[in-house]
């Protein structure tokens, strides 16, 4: 089996974000028409993901993904041709229905931890000055996705710590707990 390709912003490194950037556009992969999504914002905690969900440039085992405030995003051009991959998942994202790119992923449900956040692919954005990658999720879950074999993983690991992005095979310590506090204080523990 070949060796795993990461993803085209970090196989090669990665480039470090600009102070202050205020944010870009993003277009989706078709030619013509494309679909755009004006960001008013700097991107948060953006990572390398190998869950089975997310959008991935083809022959990438990862997703680059980070998150927006909702009201930071816009549709500007072409909302006709966005649908919603899963309207059951608790992260609706919204695709090109012709290029298949996911423009962004948004939560409805009110309940959630990450409720008020989108999600977006940066790298749909020509600009250039976005927070860089800073940890890798779900790495365990590129063996499902068929990106690599389970010997291949401790290769994969090594090559994202060497990054700088060290892997987890859910989210990161901060996000975890982050979504354990906000059940916590659901449930009145906190
Ligand atoms: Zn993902
Ligand atoms: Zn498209």
């Amino acid at each position: 089996m070949s060796e795993v390709f990461l993803h085209p912003a970090i196989e090669h490194g990665i480039h470090k974000g600009v102070a202050g950037f205020a944010g870009g556009t993003l277009k989706c992969q078709c030619s013509v028409d494309p679909v755009e999504v004006k960001v008013t914002s700097n991107v948060a905690h953006n990572h390398a993901c190998g869950c089975t969900k997310c959008w991935k440039p083809s022959g990438a085992a990862f997703s680059v993904v980070g998150v927006v405030p909702r009201d930071s995003v816009t549709v500007v051009a072409h909302a006709e041709k966005l649908a919603i991959v899963d309207e059951t998942a608790a992260i609706q994202r919204h695709a090109c229905q012709v290029c298949g790119a996911h423009l962004f992923g948004r939560i409805e449900n009110t309940g959630h931890p990450f409720y008020g956040l989108d999600f977006i692919h940066t790298e749909l954005s020509a600009e250039q000055g976005w927070e860089e990658p800073r940890f890798a999720a779900f790495v365990s879950s590129i063996i499902e996705g068929g990106a690599a074999r389970p010997e291949q993983m401790d290769g994969v690991r090594a090559k994202l710590t060497k990054l700088g992005l060290p892997p987890y095979d859910s989210l990161n310590p901060p996000l975890m707990d982050a979504i354990a506090t906000h059940i916590a204080k659901q449930k009145g523990i906190l």
